[in-house]
């Protein structure tokens, strides 16, 4: 069922009115941020088309062919030639292509061509998710083109994709496009806690940090993320508390280690859901809405230190860095800078505490 899915309400009204229509399209594009939940709602359509004892116009979820939809058999080796055939659930009518390496390849497509072309084994449709669907390169593209020119009325081809710019005009204007919406704080918060995934506390960080993906949320390694925390604790205490600028000139070599090279944007997220939290303190907010609780004693101390005028613009600050590293600025020299900057942000009379 749709409604058991999180978030991207709007989809969910969309499709149920595909669905009731019966006019689910041969090809479709799905679009939006990895970890929403484009798979999953393509699986609810899967599960309506075949179901054997429908809710309205929707899959029960709960009869053999619901279920068997749900479970793909992926290879069990990494072996990139295993990957290059049709990845099948449980469900004989229901497949999916990923790229084997960086693109999806040719050989993939015609066998979604071959097997779009045969009639549905035991269900009434069948479906053919094409994962990462920006990997398809010219040649793999125009063979699948064929296919989405005009699927049988029984197939269905759902290509899902975070990055539909990437993919060429012929692709995306056969297909009906349906765009999906990052999920909200609060959406992923209570999915993790409703499912029992994580804690209230936890699941609050995981949300914060998310940057509206479910799917980040829950790969989110909570070592490293304390670790993160550790790290950037030191930089907003050096900030405010110490004013130690040999420590932000630390910190900002060690943002910049090799070895954190794949942490550099959670890291700066983990900094500023400190700033928001100290910012909140020095306001004198309730402590409820404090992210990271178990720094409280901490967090108090340096919003004791802080002039409640300088955490938006510190914010603003690592925003603004963030964009200029989209056009590929150096990252090391735009650290260093950053943090001078923050450090420098009030002049010395008005460090203290700001009392309105
Ligand atoms: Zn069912």
């Amino acid at each position: 069922m749709l409604d058991q899915l999180t978030g991207n309400e709007r989809v969910k009204r969309l499709l149920k009115r595909i669905l009731e229509a019966r006019r689910v399209p041969g090809a479709m594009l799905f679009t939006g941020e990895d970890g929403i939940g484009k798979k999953l709602f393509a699986l609810e359509i899967a599960r309506a088309l075949n179901c054997h004892s429908p809710l309205g116009a929707e899959g029960c979820g709960q009869c053999p062919s619901c279920v068997r939809t749900g479970k793909f058999n992926y290879p069990q080796s990494s072996d990139p030639d295993d990957w290059e055939e049709i990845i099948w659930t449980d469900h004989a009518d229901v497949g999916m292509v990923v790229a084997p390496k960086r693109v999806l390849k040719v050989k993939q497509m015609r066998l979604i061509e071959r097997e779009a072309n045969y009639r549905p084994y035991e269900g009434k449709a069948r479906v053919f998710l094409v994962e990462d669907a920006e990997k398809l390169n010219d040649p793999s593209a125009n063979a699948l083109l064929k296919v989405l020119e005009e699927p049988p009325h029984t197939s269905h081809i759902v290509l899902l994709t975070s990055r539909p710019d990437m993919l060429l005009p012929t692709i995306r204007s056969r297909c009906q496009m349906i765009r999906f919406s990052p999920l909200t704080a609060e959406e992923i918060e209570t999915h993790l806690v409703r499912n029992k995934i994580a804690s209230a506390n936890e699941a609050r960080i995981r949300a914060r940090v998310a940057r509206g993906s479910l799917g980040r949320a829950l790969a989110y390694d909570l070592d490293a993320f304390n670790e993160q925390r550790k790290a950037m604790l030191r930089v907003l205490q050096a900030l405010s508390v110490s004013e130690d600028r040999i420590q932000l000139l630390r910190s900002a070599e060690e943002l910049n280690d090799a070895k954190y090279k794949d942490e550099y944007e959670s890291r700066l997220d983990v900094l500023e859901t400190l700033i928001r939290d100290a910012w909140m303190l020095s306001l004198h907010t309730a402590e409820e809405s404090v992210v990271n609780e178990d720094l409280l004693a901490q967090l108090k101390k340096v919003s004791a230190a802080l002039d409640s005028r300088r955490p938006a613009g510190w914010i603003s600050q690592i925003e603004e860095m963030r964009e200029q590293l989209i056009v590929n600025i150096n990252r090391k020299a735009a650290t260093d800078a950053l943090f001078l900057t923050m450090a420098a942000a009030a002049p010395p009379l008005q460090r203290r505490r700001f009392v309105p």
